[in-house]
């Protein structure tokens, strides 16, 4: 390193200059990231790539319900009126969660106030989905209960 006033090249271990005397600062090495820092990011991507993919078969589903009228024989009257409303409501669900799943992905990316606790419960609620609900769940929640009473999430909230 050389020596940030008069340019003198010193040997590492040198806390002073040995020619001008000025106090030196060695580049310090990154602090350790804790585990909130560096997966807080993968967790909020994860979360919107698993949200963007419910909100495909909710399209489907909701297109569906718009022309199943169509393919129904008339005759059936029942499926003519329950056939549509099953897939719309089916739709709807998997629009909300596929919604909800973008929104907290996002949240936490942003390092929103509310986003650590909605992720924490929908990560409990995804780890009855397996298999990739089970491993998107457990790994949010490894992530954010990792940080004690959500102390570090919220000193992210305020910087944010
Ligand atoms: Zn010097």
């Amino acid at each position: 390193m050389f020596c940030q006033q008069c340019g003198t090249e010193t040997q590492p271990g040198y806390n002073v200059c040995p020619k001008c005397g000025k106090v030196l600062s060695w580049p310090t090495a990154p602090l350790a990231q804790s585990r909130l820092s560096r997966h807080l990011r993968t967790v909020g991507t994860l979360w919107i790539v698993v949200g963007a993919l419910w909100l495909i078969p909710s399209i489907i589903l909701l297109a569906l319900g718009g022309i199943a009228h169509l393919a129904i024989p008339g005759a059936n009257a029942i499926a003519r009126e329950l056939g549509p409303f099953v897939l719309m409501l089916l739709g709807w669900s998997f629009l909300v969660v596929g919604a909800g799943g973008v929104c907290v992905g996002w949240g936490l990316m942003q390092h929103q106030p509310w986003a650590r606790v909605t992720a924490i419960i929908l990560g409990v609620l995804a780890i009855f989905h397996p298999p990739f609900g089970t491993a998107l769940g457990i790994y949010t929640l490894w992530v954010l209960l990792a940080d004690e009473g959500g102390l570090e999430y919220q000193r992210l909230t305020r910087a944010a």
